[in-house]
């Protein structure tokens, strides 16, 4: 048996790897302290040392992510094959596979060969069922979409309610009522909910359906009304259980009935999951169910320097209802957090591109760009800063989503654009024909693509031929349908050629085709999807029109003038802003993550753009000490180096906006000016020294450093005239004690 894992253990790890398998044990502890590292050593030492099969262990983590991160940490201590034995996975793998298992043996009120049932899918069967309500509401001056509908039905399912219990009326003590929106007639809506709820459940049993707030559901009934189909747990470990919802608490609870044999690890400072209705109530919880459970608490932090945990726990540590903890760590104080303000967000952005290119040159061979990790408070954010990047060849993905130009609501936009410049752009005119759905089934489209094809015209103008009478025998139905679609065209069309901006244009785009409306429809999550949309405004204003200049050159014909339309410039640019990226995925890149998508990982440089009022806290956001956790987090995850910036001016919507430094931040440095610097300059030797123990690499050779930074400052000298200028017109940051030094900064954009 080969425990030497253990040797790298501190006491308090050690002790929780080695506590009793059979008494319940919370693990409460900060960032970095090794949560994650001592539940895969608990994993391990109860395989190896307690001989528990890894068969009857159950490993729980929030994201898909982090249980592929766990799996391959447990393979190092354990190896392939008693690893792939470990039952591991979010709650909802787990439950799916379960439910599989069993549905056909036992009675549960779904088939064995269920289908599990997506958002799009739900939303289509409560639009259905809404139908019949929507005279009343609008007789009201109600609104009600599905996706609110869908997403007020999951909330009460996270917390075990039935369509009952979403009936108005005085809260009981056992049925605490859900969160509704504060609406006029919110008995009304409350009614509505109820009875859809009610529908769409025997709608789904009908079909032979799960959603996926039923896997957990069903999970609960399976373990809680046949306990033999857990008997085969001897113990649960959960990771990140600040973060579970009284559901996921409850599938644990059933999970670890036969033995009682539970670990869980969490940080009730990094709860940041609330408004999926996690329940941080959860530690108590399970301290009265398990009434032997005891805690240990980890003190040390393994994974930042001094500085970036002081800078990080400032700002968590005002939250005045937070009880304070211990976390200090194990390695020097490091360079101190850079805090700095810059002028727009263009200029933010070409100074995140710029600075990871000074690093990884003054790094002499410690970082590489996939060290890198930008960390944005909502994705639409990222537009700027993957063009800035792009603008300086480095290579960069967006962690579990996609990148700005591949999202699904700006190529929705695009495609508009793109057949008003091109008709003959099928794949735009595919995407635009029913977006948003107009009913126009596939086989219309087929037919008029093949007619298009025979007759060489644009599918375009086989849709005006038909809307114009042109072809006979057209059903009027059919030809209302592309009378959606054919008009805000031709509207556009208009506007383009007699010389729209492209802002212009998506703006009245999206108020034609009612697009806001669509995507509430269609995504509870449409508020993130909607800043996107905004921001594309923002870019097309961006964009200069490279044709203007050269416009007054006499008699133009038709061809000539559509190709000087502003709308060219504008589709070339985000064109050529998602293009020659897709080679070679082996290539090391910088990673683009929301700070949700970034928890429990880590990176040696993390870069938090746009920590602003306004955006830290978010404005939609209802719970500010959650915002402030999220930056918790988010600052936490660096290993090395930390920077934290702010425009003070930010396009949003087309529109420059004042901007400021997040309360967040300047309530720590009213407090203390220590902790943050706005003044950067080159990595000594000694940080380098510092940061390769902090990273555990070898210490890169000095002379190698110097040449590749004196080489960087040689390439990148023409910055420093544009710097000059920046900073005169920026106003140092108001916090700062001196204003800004120009040595070593020359960060501007390129032109
Ligand atoms: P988070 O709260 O962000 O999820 P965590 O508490 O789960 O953090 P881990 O990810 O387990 O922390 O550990 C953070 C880093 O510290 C990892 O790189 C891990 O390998 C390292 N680490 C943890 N404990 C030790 C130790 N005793 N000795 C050396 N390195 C350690
Ligand atoms: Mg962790």
């Amino acid at each position: 048996m080969n425990t030497s894992f253990l040797q790298s253990l501190n006491v308090p790890q050690l002790k929780a790897v080695q506590h009793p398998p059979s008494t319940p044990l919370q693990i409460l502890a900060g960032p970095g302290s090794g949560k994650t590292k001592v539940l895969t050593s608990r994993i391990a030492y109860l395989i190896l040392h307690h001989a528990i099969p890894p068969s009857s262990i159950c490993a729980v983590t929030f994201t898909n992510k982090a249980a592929n991160e766990m799996r391959e940490r447990l393979e190092k201590l354990i190896g392939k094959a008693r690893t792939g034995q470990v039952r591991m996975g979010t709650f909802h793998a787990l439950c799916a596979g379960f439910l599989r298992k069993w549905s056909g043996k036992v009675l549960l009120g779904v088939g064995e060969n269920f289908t599990v049932c997506d958002a799009e899918e739900s939303k289509k069967i409560i639009k259905k069922l809404l139908e019949p309500h929507n005279n009343f509401l609008q007789a009201k001056n109600l609104t009600l979409t599905e996706g609110t509908v869908l997403s007020l039905i999951s909330k009460a399912k996270a917390k075990g309610q039935s369509a009952d219990d979403l009936l108005p009326g005085p809260p009981s003590a056992s049925q605490p009522r859900p969160h509704l929106p504060p609406l006029a007639g919110a008995n009304d809506i409350q009614f509505i909910v109820s009875q859809v709820y009610c529908e769409y459940e025997r709608i789904l049993r009908r079909n032979n359906c799960l959603d996926f707030d039923d896997l957990l559901l069903f999970g609960v009934k399976l373990f809680s009304e046949h306990p033999n189909s857990v008997a085969w747990c001897r113990h649960v470990l959960v990771d990140e259980f600040q973060d579970t919802n009284t559901m996921q608490y409850e599938l644990m609870r059933y999970i670890a009935a036969a033995h009682r044999c539970v670990t869980v690890v969490g940080d009730p400072d990094q709860s940041i999951y609330g408004w999926r209705s996690a329940e941080i109530e959860n530690l108590s919880k399970m301290r009265k169910d398990f009434r032997t459970t005891e805690q240990i608490f980890l003190e040390q932090n393994y994974r930042s320097t001094g500085s970036i945990l002081s800078a990080s726990l400032a700002i968590v540590a005002q939250d005045r209802s937070r009880i304070p903890k211990t976390l200090h760590t194990s390695h020097p104080a490091g360079p101190i957090p850079v805090l700095r303000a810059l002028p727009e967000e263009s200029y933010e952005a070409a100074f995140i591109a710029l600075e990871i290119k000074r690093l990884v040159a003054g790094g002499g061979g410690l970082f590489g760009w996939g060290d890198v990790v930008v960390l944005l408070r909502f994705n639409a954010l990222s537009r700027a800063i993957e063009s800035a990047l792009q603008k300086e060849g480095i290579l960069s993905r967006v962690l579990g989503g996609h990148k700005f130009f591949e999202r699904a609501e700006i190529k929705d936009l695009l495609a508009y654009l793109q057949i008003i410049d091109n008709p003959h752009f099928v794949p735009g005119f595919s995407r635009a024909i029913n977006t948003p759905n107009r009913g126009i089934g596939d086989k219309t489209l087929k037919e008029i693509l093949a007619r298009a094809t025979n007759l060489n015209l644009s599918p375009l103008s086989v849709v005006e031929q038909i809307y114009d009478g042109q072809i006979p025998d057209v059903k009027p139905s059919a030809k209302k349908k592309l009378k959606a679609f054919i008009e805000p065209l031709r509207t556009l069309r208009r506007l383009a050629e007699s010389g729209a901006s492209p802002a212009d244009l998506i703006r009245r785009l999206l108020d034609l085709v009612k697009y806001e409306e669509y995507l509430k429809h269609k995504d509870s999550d449409w508020a993130t999807r909607w800043e996107n949309v905004r921001e594309l405004i923002n870019f097309a204003t961006e964009v200069p029109n490279e044709d203007a200049e050269e416009d007054s050159s006499g008699d133009i014909d038709e061809d000539e003038r559509a190709k000087d339309m502003p709308l060219r410039s504008f589709l070339q640019a985000s064109m050529l802003s998602s293009e020659g990226d897709n080679d070679d995925n082996t290539k090391e890149r910088v990673t683009i993550s929301t700070c949700h998508a970034a928890k429990g990982l880590e990176w040696p440089i993390v870069i938090v753009p746009a920590v602003e009022q306004g955006i830290f806290p978010f404005y939609r956001s209802e719970d500010v000490e959650e915002e402030r956790r999220l930056l918790y987090v988010a600052c936490t995850r660096a290993q090395g180096l930390l920077y934290i910036l702010y425009a003070t001016n930010r396009r949003v919507g087309g529109e420059t906006k004042k901007r400021g430094l997040s309360p967040f931040v300047s309530a720590v440095v009213e407090e203390n000016k220590t902790l943050f610097n706005d003044r950067l300059s080159d990595l000594s030797a000694e940080d380098r020294t510092v940061l390769a123990r902090v990273l555990g690499r070898p210490i890169p050779d000095e002379v190698e450093a110097q040449r590749r930074m004196a080489e960087f400052n040689r390439t990148n000298r023409s910055h420093a005239t544009q710097f000059e200028a920046t900073k005169t017109s920026t106003p140092a940051a108001p916090w700062a004690s001196k204003p800004w030094n120009g040595s070593a900064q020359f960060y501007t954009p390129t032109a």
